[in-house]
C-alpha cells in the first residue's frame, strides 16, 4: 500500500477520476512535450460517457490553456481500465511527436503501462508492510499499537504536517459550502442546501440536530465539489463530504484538539488505503460502493476511534460501513456529480456515526472481516454491468428525461 498522501489529495472537483486525474495527466504530458503545434486527447469508456457532466474537458482545457487542443470522445473502453485516455502531440506537418496512454484509476491517481504514475511533487510511494486488515490487527495487538500509531511508524512524523493541511482544506470546504447559496451548474437546477440545513438544524431538537448538522456539513463539501471547488479526495471527490462532515461534527461536539483529528484521519486513511489497494475506489470500476461505501467505512472507523474504540471495534465499524453499501450503483443523472451523489454524502455521514454508536455497544466481535467485505465489494463491482458503473446509461441516470435538464 502507498502513502496516505496519495489517498488524501487536494484538488478541484467535481470528480477525482474524471476531472482531477485527467488534469494531472494533462499537466504531465504537457510538461514532457511542451512545444507541439497541436494536441489531441482521446477520452475512452466512462471518461467519454460522463466526461462532459464531470467537467473533464474544462479541467484538461485549463491545463492546455494557450495550446490548441482537440478532444475526441470515444465510446469504447481501452483494455486497462474504464477510464482510459490517450494524449497525442503533433508538429506543424501533422507528424505525431509523442503519445501517452494512461488511465485515471480513482481518487486522482494515474496508471500507465509501466504502473503507478506520480506527479513531481509526490515522493516515491511508501510501501506499507501489511496489506490486509487481519494481519494489521495481529501486528498492532502484539505491540499494543493503535492504527494511527502504525501509520505513523510506516510514514514517519512528516505525515502529521501534511494531514494538518488536509484538515484545514476540509474545514475550508465546509465553511465555503455553508456560506454559499444558489443553483449548481449543469442544468439540473439543483439548489444548494447546506446553508438552510445548517440553520434549521441549529433550531432542532437533539436527535434531528445531529442528522441535520451532519447532512449540512456533507452537503457543504459535496456542493462545493459539484461546483468545481477545492476539496480533498476522501477517498474521491464524489464522496469528499462524508469524512469531513463526521470529523467536523465530532470535533465541535467533543472539542477535539487537532492532533486527535489527525489521528482520526490516519485511522480512516488506513481503511481507505486497504480498500484502494485490495479492491478499488473508482466508481467506473466498481460502482458507488467503492466511493460512498469506502468513504462511509473510513468515517465510521474514524468516529469509532474518536469514541475511544479498540482496534477490533474500529475494524468492525469499517466493515459495516462498506458492507451495507455493497452493490451500490454509480448512475449520476446527466453525468453530473449531483444526483444522487450529494445526498449520498449526507446519508453516508449519518450512517457512519450510527455505525460507531452501534459498534461501541458491542465488544467488536463479528463474523465477516473487513478483508472479506473488501473482497466481496471487488467481486460485486466487477460483476456489475457497465450501465451501473459511471456511464450514466442505466438506473437513476435514465429517470430524468432530456427535456427536464436545462442546459
Ligand atoms: S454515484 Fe457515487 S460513484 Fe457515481 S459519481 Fe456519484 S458519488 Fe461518484
Amino acid at each position: 500500500m502507498n502513502s496516505l498522501k496519495e489517498l488524501y489529495k487536494t484538488g478541484f472537483g467535481p470528480s477525482s477520476s474524471h476531472s482531477m486525474g485527467p488534469a494531472f495527466a494533462a499537466e504531465l504530458f504537457l510538461k514532457g512535450c511542451p512545444a507541439a503545434d497541436r494536441y489531441v486527447l482521446e477520452l475512452y469508456g466512462s471518461l467519454s460517457a460522463t466526461g462532459k457532466g464531470h467537467l473533464t474537458d474544462l479541467s484538461v482545457g485549463k491545463i492546455f490553456a494557450g495550446h490548441p487542443l482537440q478532444i475526441l470522445w470515444k465510446k469504447e473502453e481501452l483494455p486497462g481500465h474504464p477510464n482510459g485516455m490517450i494524449f497525442r502531440a503533433f508538429d506543424n506537418q501533422g507528424n505525431q511527436m509523442d503519445s501517452w496512454q494512461v488511465y485515471s484509476v480513482g481518487g486522482g491517481a494515474l496508471r500507465d503501462q509501466k504502473g503507478a504514475v506520480l506527479l513531481e511533487s509526490e515522493k516515491p510511494p511508501i510501501l506499507y508492510s501489511h496489506s490486509s486488515m487481519n494481519k494489521l490487527l495481529a501486528y498492532c495487538e502484539d505491540r499494543g499499537m493503535q492504527f494511527w500509531e502504525y501509520v505513523r511508524q510506516q510514514e514517519g512524523e512528516v505525515l502529521e504536517d501534511y494531514l494538518r493541511k488536509i484538515w484545514l482544506t476540509m474545514e475550508d470546504a465546509i465553511q465555503r459550502g455553508l456560506d454559499a447559496s444558489g443553483v449548481l451548474p449543469g442544468g439540473l437546477t439543483v439548489q444548494r442546501k447546506a446553508s438552510s440545513l445548517y440553520r434549521k438544524s441549529r433550531m432542532s431538537g437533539l436527535h434531528s440536530r445531529r442528522t441535520g448538522l451532519l447532512s449540512a456539513y456533507a452537503h457543504a463539501v459535496a456542493e462545493e465539489n459539484a461546483e468545481g471547488g477545492l476539496v480533498v479526495t476522501a477517498p474521491t471527490c464524489g464522496s469528499a463530504g462524508v469524512l469531513p462532515s463526521v470529523l467536523h461534527y465530532l470535533s465541535e461536539l467533543l472539542k477535539l484538539k487537532s492532533h486527535l483529528v489527525v489521528q482520526a484521519l490516519e485511522t480512516a486513511g488506513l481503511v481507505g488505503n486497504l480498500i484502494k489497494h485490495n479492491a478499488s475506489i473508482s466508481g467506473a470500476e466498481v460502482g458507488c460502493q467503492g466511493e460512498i461505501g469506502a468513504a462511509c467505512a473510513m468515517a465510521a472507523a474514524a468516529a469509532t476511534f474518536l469514541y475511544g474504540g479498540s482496534n477490533r471495534q474500529v475494524e468492525y465499524a469499517a466493515e459495516m460501513g462498506l458492507e451495507h453499501f455493497l452493490g451500490l450503483t454509480c448512475d449520476p443523472v446527466a453525468g453530473l456529480v449531483q444526483i444522487p451523489c450529494i445526498e449520498r454524502n449526507a446519508f453516508a455521514s449519518t450512517r457512519a456515526l450510527s455505525i460507531a454508536d452501534y459498534v461501541m455497544l458491542t465488544d467488536g466481535g463479528h463474523r465477516v472481516s473487513l478483508d472479506g467485505v473488501i473482497h466481496a465489494m471487488s467481486e460485486t463491482g466487477h460483476d456489475l454491468p457497465s450501465l451501473y458503473r459511471e456511464t450514466s446509461l442505466g438506473g437513476l441516470a435514465k429517470e430524468l428525461k432530456d427535456n427536464e435538464i436545462h442546459e
